[in-house]
């Protein structure tokens, strides 16, 4: 059979996973990206597949959903796993990785595999006879949003997703900060931790409530459309005096190298792989940048910090997955549109990624005229697509990867603090594997 010819639109994570996934099927892959042309304000570089805030691909563990849905896309031959795997950094039990080198892993695997054409062009119309898949991402360029708007009708959903500053090592002041991981997880000591006392905790907490924000707006009508993960942490903050020490800045587990306790603590997380950067964790913000280094600065440790990097705003759109998909990721409308990433209302990089596959494998049975399947609601990836597929039309927010979305397991209450999630893991990952025997 002649193998048909597929677009893509974005090479971001789940772009250029779908590629992969597609082209080890045969398929020839046009892999439209905007941003050698055109950078959105969050891009730095023109690789593929840009990790655009945090370094981290979040917890390892499997008790944790989001360390379950890595293994689930392990078996699932995830290029974006694979790079990340090859460009990690010391990070407790999280997997967080060299930024560079791993968009660089993901552009050479892209750029050096024959079937996958790389098209430096903003696309602003759909081919409406070829299969296209949609992965252009929360921050979609404005044309093609017009072109989606059109298309789907304009529900105007979006949210506000803010980034964390980075810093140099060489300019946190080790006299005052210490290395260690919460709770000593781990044989190496991955994080570096600035203390505070609750006098310097007052201060700090008093200048960030008021400091000068860059969009101001959010102040107003829009403040209630951040996503509860990304929230500034200014925004936190004016949430009570105390709300950040249960946040990002939570004291627990992180003694000084003398034993004694802190009232408060910031954690700084290793950027790249030459251990020359940190961003701050927890810490993506919407202050102008003069207000980042002057109010950052405030913390102990952190007095002279040199930012490489200020955090910024922004605002993300997304479709009504639950209106106009179907559970194979694909437009109840137009069947040869499919959509994958962040712009179908799961967030995060791994969430993001992992439809890119699940897309791949609805494109390759519909082009084959064959039964399209999605992973059951056992897994983490099948109840995240069941999770967009479901949820409320008229109040869609986006979703995480959490034990919370996955179909209930019935468990004796008595089996321990860890036996429900241990069973939700073994059982996701059995029913992954029975999953991709059924492919
Ligand atoms: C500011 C910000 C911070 C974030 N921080 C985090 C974080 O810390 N941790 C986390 O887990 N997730 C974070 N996310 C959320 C999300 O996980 C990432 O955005 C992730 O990259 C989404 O993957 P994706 O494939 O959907 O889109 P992307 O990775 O953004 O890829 C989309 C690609 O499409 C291209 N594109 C856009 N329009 C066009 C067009 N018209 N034609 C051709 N190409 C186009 C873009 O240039 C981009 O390369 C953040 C998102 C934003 C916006």
């Amino acid at each position: 059979m002649s193998m048909k010819k597929i677009n893509i639109i974005g090479a971001g994570l789940s772009g250029t996973e779908a590629a992969y996934q597609l082209a080890k099927k045969g398929y020839f892959v046009n892999l439209y990206e905007v941003k050698r042309l055109k950078r959105n304000s969050v891009q730095v570089t023109n690789n593929l597949a840009e990790l655009v805030c945090s370094n981290s691909l979040r917890s390892d563990d499997l008790l944790n959903a989001v360390g379950t849905l890595k293994e689930e896309m392990r078996l699932l031959d995830s290029l974006i796993i694979k790079a990340a795997e090859f460009a990690r950094v010391p990070a407790g039990g999280s997997l967080a990785v060299d930024r560079e080198k791993f968009s660089e892993y993901v552009t050479d695997a892209i750029s050096t595999n024959p079937k996958i054409k790389i098209i430096d062009q903003e696309v602003s119309e759909f081919e409406h006879n070829t299969v296209t898949l949609v992965a252009s991402g929360p921050l979609t360029t404005e044309s093609m949003q017009n072109q989606i708007n059109n298309l789907l009708g304009k529900d105007d959903f979006y949210f506000y997703d803010a980034v964390a500053p980075i810093i140099t090592k060489d300019s946190i002041n080790m006299n005052i900060a210490f290395k260690k991981n919460r709770y000593e997880k781990g044989d190496t000591e991955d994080y570096i931790n600035c203390p505070m006392t609750k006098s310097q905790y007052e201060h700090f907490y008093n200048e960030l409530i008021s400091a000068e924000l860059a969009i101001g707006h959010l102040e107003g009508e829009d403040s209630f459309k951040y996503f509860e993960g990304c929230m500034p942490v200014e925004g936190m903050a004016k949430r009570g005096e105390k709300t950040l020490l249960f946040g990002p800045m939570k004291p627990q587990g992180l003694r000084n190298l003398d034993g004694t306790t802190n009232y408060a603590v910031v954690q700084l997380r290793q950027d790249d792989a030459k251990d020359s950067l940190y961003n701050i964790v927890g810490f993506q913000t919407n202050l102008k940048w003069a207000e980042q280094k002057r109010v950052f600065s405030l913390i102990p440790g952190l007095e002279s910090a040199n930012f490489v990097r200020y955090g910024v705003m922004h605002k993300n759109n997304f479709i009504n997955s639950p209106k106009v998909l179907n559970n194979f990721l694909q437009l109840k409308t137009d069947p040869n549109i499919f959509f994958a990433g962040q712009i179908t209302g799961v967030e995060g990089y791994v969430e993001s990624t992992v439809t890119g596959i699940i897309a791949a494998i609805n494109i390759d049975k519909y082009l084959k005229k064959q039964d399209m399947i999605v992973p059951p609601t056992t897994t983490v990836t099948g109840s995240l697509i069941n999770y967009i597929n479901k949820a409320s039309t008229t109040n869609f927010q986006p979703m995480k990867a959490n034990w919370g979305i996955i179909e209930e397991i019935d468990i004796d209450k008595r089996s321990g603090k860890n036996a429900k999630k241990e069973a939700y893991s073994n059982r996701a990952l059995a029913a992954m594997k029975d999953f991709i025997s059924k492919i």
